[in-house]
Order: C-alpha cells, then sequence, then structure tokens
C-alpha cells in the first residue's frame, strides 16, 4: 500500500496568543486519520511528568504544499481521559454552532496581517531605519515603491485554493507589509477550522521566503494602521430582512464587554478611535462607517437584507471564540 504523510496540526497553549504546533504521521493511502498524542509541556498544554495531552482528528484536506495523496489534519486537543484539553476552544463552539443550527449563520473573516523581517522584526517595506512613505498610497496597490511581499501572498492564495478552503479574496493593506485573505462566507465552525488551516499555510510559506508573519493587532505603533480581524455575521433572517440586522446590532450592544474581553490580546492597542477603529469602550453601529464597532455595508441598505461586520476583532483573535460569541448573544434573542 502506498504510503501518505499527513500534517497533524494544532493549536498550543502559548499566552497571551497560542501558537500553532503541527508534526507529521505516516498513514498508508485511504486510512482514516486516528487520534494521535504529543508532548504537552513543550507546547505549555501540560506539565512534564504528566504530558501527554491527546489529538483528534477534526477536519482534514488536501495538503497543499507536499502535494500528490498527502493531506493536513486539523486537531482538537483532548486530555487523556477523552475530555476536552483546556486550551480547546472548538468544543464549546461546536456545541453553540449544534444549539443554534436552525438559524444557518454565516460567517465571512477577513484576516489581516503583517509580514515581518525574521531577523529584525521591522515589517518587510521598512527601511533599517527610520520610517517608509506615510499611509496613503499602499492600500490595494501596484508598483514596487509600495508593494512587499506580493509573491508570498499569492503562493498562499494558491495553495488555499488548493486545499479547497473557503477562500473569498486577497488585499494589500494600509500599512506596507500588511495584507488580509478572507475565508467565507460559511458556517460557524467550518469558517474556524479554515481559517486556522489558512493560517498555518500562511506561517508555513513564510519559511519557504524568510518571512515571519504577525498577526499581531498593532505591530507598529503611531500612525499605522492595527490589523483586525473583521467578522461579517449573517443568519437566515438577516439574509432576508434588514430589521433582523438592526436587531443583531442592538443585542450586540448590550455584551460588548464580554466580547471585547475575547476578542484578542493586545486589541487595546490597535481599538483607539484612530485608524478605522472605534474606541475600545465603546460600542456603535452605522451604515459605511469605518469608525463604528460594527458597519452595515452600503449594499446591504441598498438590498434592505444581507450581513453586519462586526469590526472589533484583532488579528490574533481565535475564531472559535468570536463566532461562538456572536451566534449566542445573537441568536439567544431570536425565536428558536
Ligand atoms: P471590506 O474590506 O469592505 O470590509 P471584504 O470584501 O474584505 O470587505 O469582506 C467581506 C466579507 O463578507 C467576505 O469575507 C465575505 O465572505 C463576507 N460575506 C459576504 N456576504 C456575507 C453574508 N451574507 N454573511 C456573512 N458574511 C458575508
Ligand atoms: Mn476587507
Ligand atoms: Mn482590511
Ligand atoms: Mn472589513
Amino acid at each position: 500500500m502506498p504510503e501518505i504523510c499527513a500534517e497533524y496540526i494544532w493549536i498550543d497553549g502559548t499566552k497571551p496568543t497560542p501558537q500553532l504546533r503541527s508534526k507529521t504521521k505516516i498513514l498508508t493511502f485511504g486510512e482514516t486519520p486516528p487520534i494521535w498524542s504529543f508532548d504537552g509541556s513543550s507546547t505549555n498544554q501540560a506539565t512534564g511528568n504528566n504530558s501527554d495531552c491527546v489529538l483528534n482528528p477534526v477536519f482534514i484536506c488536501p495538503d497543499p504544499i507536499r502535494g500528490d495523496d498527502n493531506i493536513l489534519v486539523l486537531n482538537e486537543v483532548l486530555n487523556t481521559d477523552m475530555t476536552p484539553h483546556e486550551t480547546n476552544t472548538r468544543v464549546q463552539a461546536s456545541k453553540i454552532a449544534e444549539k443554534y443550527k436552525t438559524h444557518e449563520s454565516l460567517f465571512g473573516i477577513e484576516q489581516e496581517y503583517t509580514l515581518l523581517d525574521p531577523f529584525t522584526n521591522a515589517p518587510i517595506g521598512f527601511p533599517e531605519e527610520g520610517f517608509p512613505e506615510p499611509q496613503g498610497p499602499y492600500y490595494c496597490s501596484t508598483g514596487a515603491s509600495w508593494i512587499f511581499g506580493r509573491e508570498m501572498v499569492e503562493e498562499h492564495l494558491e495553495m488555499c485554493l488548493d486545499a479547497g478552503l473557503t477562500i473569498s479574496g486577497i488585499n494589500a493593506e494600509v500599512m506596507p507589509g500588511q495584507w488580509e485573505f478572507q475565508i467565507g462566507p460559511i458556517g460557524t465552525l467550518e469558517v474556524s477550522d479554515h481559517l486556522w488551516i489558512a493560517r498555518w499555510l500562511l506561517f508555513r510559506i513564510g519559511e519557504m521566503h524568510g518571512i515571519q508573519p504577525s498577526l499581531d493587532p498593532k505591530p507598529v505603533s503611531g500612525d499605522w494602521n492595527g490589523a483586525g480581524a473583521h467578522t461579517n455575521f449573517s443568519t437566515k433572517t438577516m439574509r432576508e430582512n434588514y430589521q433582523a440586522i438592526i436587531d443583531g446590532c442592538e443585542a450586540l450592544s448590550e455584551t460588548h464587554k464580554l466580547h471585547i474581553k475575547n476578542y484578542g490580546e493586545g486589541n487595546e492597542r490597535r481599538l483607539t478611535g484612530l485608524h478605522e477603529t472605534q474606541s475600545i469602550d465603546q460600542f456603535t453601529y452605522a451604515v459605511s462607517d469605518r469608525g463604528a464597532s460594527i458597519r452595515i455595508p452600503w449594499q446591504v441598505v441598498a438590498d434592505k437584507k444581507g450581513y453586519l461586520e462586526d469590526r472589533r476583532p484583532s488579528a490574533n483573535m481565535d475564531p472559535y471564540v468570536v463566532t461562538r460569541l456572536i451566534v449566542e448573544t445573537v441568536c439567544s434573542d431570536l425565536p428558536q
């Protein structure tokens, strides 16, 4: 029987922001990826004297890096008694997705990120000393004076497509070296699984280019845009009726603090009220307003139906947590 490589990927226990880890298991072609284990004492998930943690496969896709029949296997982490590990945020997201499945929630997540030089930790495109030309020309631009890292970004897009992920676009962002890709619109659990794999591919492809991607919410302080993960959300009712979108915004206005607490570490450096953000301690929603916490796109007003954009989550947020909270907040107010 031919052998294949299965790259087992999981989310670790690094604080404050978890990192992705992976290792390779050889399987025979056609074999269902079994549970596996790892040394949790090396990933901030266990102590040395009781170090075993369990990898439980939850999502499988083609491996676009190794190609052929090789696969990527995303895992949730369990304890050895098969209960969810405390770092396993997927299990709760899965329960909530199931509980509110009749609402047919859809998510589209805009993942912003910054490409760094791994030796200087400065964004690529920043000079050795001082700063580049101020923001203005970079967003969605073309030209070697403004665009840095496109080759890697294009490769990432191609690999996401080859992996079968639901990726809906890419664009150059407002700061040099800063980019975005969008996953969705797909369901609550799927969007998070796809986003974690897309993040892993980004870091993995960065290795081949000598570039370290960063999901830090504010990689350069001062007059430079931070990096967010705008989370676009709709229920079946919102896709049919504008009032349901307003009701969703109103529901979100009541749980602002809870959401902010769970929308990414260091987000206070980004949500300042400047650079297309609302301040962290204020909640507003408005049409077309990139300074609001929630934006309702103009097209949604024109169509009188569609979705809302939660602009608060930071680039390093955990999508299992963010999508679960949005579904819980918005759908618990609606009739079942
Ligand atoms: P912008 O940069 O203008 O904020 P983008 O085009 O980057 O917007 O992202 C919009 C996102 O909205 C896309 O990821 C898309 O998949 C998502 N989206 C579109 N329609 C819906 C919908 N009905 N429900 C949830 N998400 C949606
Ligand atoms: Mn966008
Ligand atoms: Mn953006
Ligand atoms: Mn956006």
